[in-house]
């Protein structure tokens, strides 16, 4: 059984509830998306194909036991699905980070999903599956990367009417070329919104580097 990856690598989580935590990242290759604001089109083409098995043995090679399975899209490839139950089984703790224009239903239950729900800003709002909301619980987290205010008061808007913030935790992120940071921050306390505010600390670190 294969996958094609982009890149295996070490490095510290840079978003969501495990922020600052030595984190490996596997890269699987390929997205349908081609989101305005995308930081990893290098992930699009190319990549290796790996069998499981040598997967499994790359990320042996780290001492963490945090791995997250992202992309491109990961979800686009189905092997996608047997690898992370074979991580889960391995005992590591598992996080996926998904576009949400894929089904999710299929998703071992002990996984952590980081599923986005794509702004109009993004340019790819209509491939949003909103049935994913369905298999979303509180250990999950969705997340708005936001270019504007329309961004903004249209994320507000999606996490009212799906009661988002019952059923899991909410993160709101400046996307990082078109809205400062504190701008969004000031949107946020100003209208005492119930939502984690994250900036992507891997770019603070080391901007926008391959492998990082
Ligand atoms: S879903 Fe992610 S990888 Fe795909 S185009 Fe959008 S930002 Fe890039």
């Amino acid at each position: 059984m294969d996958l094609r990856i982009t890149e295996i690598f070490l490095s510290l989580q840079g978003e969501t509830r495990t922020v600052g935590l030595p984190t490996v990242f596997i890269r699987l290759t390929g997205c349908p998306l081609r989101c305005g604001y995308c930081d990893t089109a290098y992930a699009f083409k190319g990549g290796k194909k790996i069998s499981l098995d040598e997967i499994l043995a790359e990320v042996k090679k780290y001492k963490t036991r945090y791995i997250t399975v992202t992309g491109g899209e990961p979800l686009a490839q189905p092997n996608c699905l047997p690898l992370l139950q074979r991580l889960c089984d391995e005992g590591y703790s598992v996080s996926l980070e998904t576009s949400g224009a894929l089904d999710v239903s299929a998703v071992d239950t002990r996984v952590v999903k980081i599923v986005d729900l794509k702004t109009p800003g993004s340019l790819e709002c209509a491939k949003n599956l909103y049935e994913n909301i369905d298999y979303i619980d509180a250990k999950d987290q969705v997340k708005f990367v936001i270019c504007n205010r329309e961004d903004y008061d249209w994320s507000v808007e999606i996490m009212n009417r799906y009661q988002l913030a019952n059923k899991c935790e909410v993160l709101f992120s400046p996307s990082y070329q078109d809205l400062p940071g504190t701008i969004l921050a000031d949107w946020i306390v100003t209208d005492q919104l119930q939502v984690r505010f994250q900036i992507q600390l891997h770019k603070i670190l080391w901007q926008d580097k391959p492998g990082k």
